[in-house]
């Protein structure tokens, strides 16, 4: 049928029917306009090859490939199934099949299409498969399996491994790293901030695999807002430019990774680098490690807490307790960390929660450097990784833990650096690399 006819057609059809209601004229002009897409993609993929193809072509091997006759495939596309034709050449050197067409138009007979894709793994980066799939279908009328919105998010992850892959490649160059470390600073105040969560992932082949295993999170980041005026102020502290990266690798391998990111966002140029984290070791020996110029702050409400930890054990009474946490912390948030040991170790020498304020104590003295609060505040540092707790979150527990659900490491893996990626404002950076794919041999 003509393409015009098919059109008039398919109004007439929806002007004519009984329908009662706006919705269900809303729902069956979506329908209408999906059969219509479907239409008009299988003749533009037919159109783009001639009738007549040449008999022979060359072949990347350097051989030539004969022509076979045209061959059948489907596409599976955000307007469903689409079948089309196409001629198939046979390589006489190298016995390859190929399909000049589908190179072309980064075809992939049999599988999601690139758009299909990238819409099916930002859903699955942003929910569960199931949930996605349902909601996936109800948006575009296309019908998806929850298995086929975990391929497409994990295959965007395998792709963002790719990605990272090139950036530890760019982060090893030693020509871009002396040109970075020698040009001009920028007056950028670059903040780098580091934590771990846990996801459940079962065991797949290896034991060890099996249980909690801690997601590496950071996050790089600038901001131009003040730092707050009191612990209880206002903690916003208005991240911009944040990009996340993950994984569930070891502290090394994460510092190549740390490194790697850090390169991409010219951490080297920076005329400020801050970094923020909780106490964990590994934290501050990556940072030493990677870039020992850094300034080291530990998160203010981490420190915070140990205080709150300590009051509690320590007093029954309300009030005392209160006036003791509210005396510590102003203590704290004058940086004045001799005297917060102290407090704790007056602590100690009572009769409730000497064991809390002994670890309290010891973790003071362990960071002490890392919390010279004021000096910071004084600066116009952030003093509180509000954005990397919350990247945490957004990586690690809003997704990732699903009640009840046990994730298979890999696939963990590659839909948090997906989620990764899409809140990082990496999407279409990701998806355009997967509209031509290199042939598969
Ligand atoms: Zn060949």
């Amino acid at each position: 049928m003509e393409f015009g006819q098919y059109v008039l057609k398919v109004t007439r059809e929806l002007l004519g029917g009984q329908v009662k209601s706006l919705s269900e004229m809303e729902r069956r002009i979506r329908e209408a306009l999906v059969r219509l897409g479907q239409f008009v993609l299988g003749a533009w993929v037919m159109l783009q090859e001639g009738p007549y193809p040449p008999q022979r072509i060359a072949c990347p091997c350097g051989g030539e490939a004969e022509y076979l006759g045209k061959r059948e495939a489907v596409l599976l596309t955000l307007l469903g199934r689409v079948t089309y034709k196409r001629a198939y050449y046979v390589c006489a050197q190298c016995h390859q099949g190929v399909c000049p067409l589908d190179e072309r138009l980064g075809l992939r007979p049999g599988e999601l299409s690139a758009e299909l894709e990238s819409l099916l793994g930002m859903t699955g980066a942003l929910m569960t498969f199931a949930k996605g799939s349902e909601l996936f279908e109800q948006l575009t009328l296309t019908r998806v399996s929850p298995q086929s919105m975990d391929k497409a998010t994990q295959a965007l992850g395998a792709e963002m491994v790719q990605v990272e892959r090139e950036w530890l490649q760019a982060g090893e160059d030693g020509l871009a790293l002396e040109a970075q470390e020698r040009a001009p600073k920028d007056g950028r105040r670059l903040y780098g901030a580091l934590d771990a969560t846990k996801v459940h992932t079962h065991a797949h082949q290896e034991a060890e695999d099996e249980g909690w295993r801690d997601l590496k999170v950071g996050a790089w980041f600038e901001t131009h807002a003040p730092p707050p005026e009191a612990p209880q102020a206002d903690w916003d502290i208005q991240a911009e430019k944040v990009t996340y990266f993950c994984d569930f690798a070891e502290a090394k391998q994460f510092g190549k990774l740390l490194w790697a990111t850090g390169f991409q966002r010219r951490a080297l140029q920076a005329s400020e680098l801050i970094f923020l984290g909780d106490a964990a070791e590994w934290i501050w020996n990556l940072v030493q490690e990677h870039f020992p110029h850094a300034v080291q702050i530990v998160d203010w409400f981490h420190a915070a807490e140990h205080l709150t930890g300590v009051a509690k054990a320590a007093f029954q009474d309300p009030t005392a307790q209160q006036a003791w946490l509210e005396h510590s912390r102003s203590l704290l948030w004058e940086g004045q960390v001799e005297q917060v040991i102290q407090a704790c170790q007056e602590v100690m020498a009572g009769p409730r929660g000497q064991e809390e304020a002994r670890q309290a104590a010891t973790y003071f003295a362990n960071n002490a450097s890392r919390m010279d609060y004021a000096t910071y505040r004084r600066k116009g540092y952030q003093i509180g990784s509000g954005t990397i707790e919350s990247a945490c979150k957004q990586l690690g527990v809003q997704r990732m833990k699903v009640p009840g659900a046990t994730w298979n490491l890999e696939g963990a893996r590659l839909t948090a650096k997906a989620r990764a990626a899409l809140l990082s404002n990496q999407w279409e950076m990701l998806t355009a690399r997967r509209e031509y794919l290199p042939r598969v041999a």
